[in-house]
């Protein structure tokens, strides 16, 4: 077994293990980790015949070489078991002629869980490995999915307490309910009076600012590797189900359409294709924040722009942070290094270097409405705002490049999670006037046009209790940090 080691994208820093990497987040010359050569699988028949979670193992040990077999299969046994309402974990559908991979059939409805799941048993084994005493304490920022879905995986786990900081405005009022009313001694919910880009700054600077000694600080951010490494597998699951359920011939090349927001969803893909999985194109749909489509189309990356505040929360983000990844892999770290040092300075790069296998498009607030209302009206199939903005991208792109290559949507979230919004989308043409109050209205006008049953996840939050309200500003989020750890330690 070769052993796959970790190196920081920006070059100063330590190599390390998988377990290294996984337990630091960040490295400590502020760069990301990355493999140092992508493992390529050397039987893709063999792969494709697996179940989702002995495929998982085997894609995963190829990365988590300092993990034993044994530690590995309990890991993702439990990962994927009965908390995913579909035994397939990642289904394939087919609504009219477009593919959906639908990751949203775990316990917080995004495809944050299917990450979120494994990456708990994944740390709490590397703090064991590495003789790690002290508290773990998780720090996250959330655009909404990867909140709720870090409070579930880290929920109750032993020696761990989990801090979620969101934008106060920045969520859907459901997505907002979902994590204030999280279980769990060891769970902290905090608002902060910003957009995502100032609350995920702010996580950054408690991490580099750190003087805390008695407790580790990890994250649960897609800046961790570990969250990167299981997303791999379901494209290759989707890749399976394609050749099984729908005719692809094997080794055909097929395209998948990534709404994309921090960019670890769409670079999981790029992954499993250095692995050698047959991927032809990786299309990056944006919303109205189109940072990366610009970076894509022109060649620039600039974030001074006006943050603008849409249906699809997880998308609304200026700076991608796992785009430093491509970066490296394309170009290398003195080049990633000097980026990501004009990126802080100025707020822009320009990196005119070819993006080979990459393509992107974007959808505006009404096209993505509009485009829950035709996928609505032409197949009963109801999309989330974000699924929305990728299924309008892809139509745009099959438009201006007569690309007819099968291609696979990535469904990011259940709908039931974006009840207003879908609600609203959808009724301009079918209801004279949209009739609703607040979320649960909508959710009772959802539940009577969906096919699919309503997540009891959703209809149970109506009588749960608030149990997280602390709301504070940006440059305040590292002082509370601390008084609400030092308040715990008297306990
Ligand atoms: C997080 C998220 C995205 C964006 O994924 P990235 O990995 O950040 O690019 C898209 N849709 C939903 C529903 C999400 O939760």
């Amino acid at each position: 077994m070769i052993l796959t080691q970790y190196v920081s994208t920006r070059g100063k820093a330590d190599k390390c293990s998988a377990s290294q990497a996984i337990l630091t987040g960040l490295a400590n010359d502020g760069g990301l980790y990355v493999p140092e050569i992508f493992p390529k699988i050397d039987n893709l028949t063999h792969l494709l015949s697996l179940s989702y979670q002995d495929l998982a193992i085997n894609i995963l040990k190829l990365f988590l070489t300092d993990y034993s077999s044994d530690e590995l299969k309990s890991c993702v046994y439990k990962a994927y078991d009965e908390k995913f309402d579909s035994q397939i974990i990642a289904p394939l559908e087919k609504r009219g002629e477009y593919y959906f991979l639908e990751l949203f059939h775990g316990p917080t409805l995004a495809f944050k869980d299917m990450a979120l799941s494994f990456l708990p048993r994944i740390l709490k084994l590397a703090a064991k490995k590495h003789d790690i005493n002290k508290k773990i304490v998780i720090l996250t920022a959330t655009s909404g999915d990867t909140g709720k879905a870090a409070l579930e995986g880290f929920a109750h786990i032993e020696g761990v307490e989990i801090f979620v900081f969101f934008p106060s405005e920045g969520v859907s009022s459901i997505q907002k309910l979902q994590m204030q009313t999280q279980a769990g001694e060891n769970t902290h919910v905090i608002a902060v009076n910003g957009n995502f880009d100032d609350t995920q700054t702010g996580v950054k600077k408690i991490f580099l600012e750190n003087h805390l000694e008695n407790v580790y600080l990890s994250s649960a951010n897609s800046i961790n590797i570990g969250r990167l490494l299981p997303q791999i597998v379901y494209y290759f699951s989707a890749y399976a189900q394609m050749v099984h359920r729908f005719g692809l011939k094997e080794g055909d090349r097929i395209n998948f359409t990534v709404p994309t927001g921090n960019f670890g969803n769409i670079l999981a893909g790029y992954y499993a294709r250095e692995m050698g999985l047959p991927i032809k194109t990786l299309l990056c749909a944006s919303n109205d924040n189109r940072v990366l489509y610009d970076f894509f189309t022109k060649g620039d990356y600039d974030k001074n722009r006006e943050f603008i505040v849409t249906t699809s929360p997880s998308m609304d983000i200026l700076v991608s942070s796992n785009l430093e990844r491509l970066l490296y892999h394309i170009g290398g770290s003195e080049i990633t290094a000097e980026l990501m040092d004009q990126l802080s300075k100025k707020g822009k790069y320009s990196f005119l270097t070819e993006k080979p296998g990459f393509a992107a498009n974007c959808a505006t607030q009404d096209e993505s409405n509009e485009g829950i209302r035709r996928m609505y009206n032409d197949n009963g199939y109801i999309l989330d705002p974000h699924t929305a903005v990728a299924y309008v991208s892809y139509r745009k792109y099959r438009t201006e490049t007569n690309d007819f290559t099968p291609n696979i949507i990535l469904s990011t979230a259940n709908p039931f999670k974006f009840p207003e919004s879908v609600c609203k989308a959808i009724s301009q043409q079918n209801f004279s006037k949209v009739n609703f109050q607040d979320a649960f209205g909508a959710l009772e006008i959802l539940k009577k046009l969906s096919l699919s049953p309503a997540p009891s996840q959703i209809m149970n939050l109506k009588t749960k209790k608030v149990r997280h309200s602390i709301v504070c500003m940006p440059d305040e989020m590292g002082e509370l940090l601390f008084k609400i750890l030092a308040l715990d330690a008297l306990k």
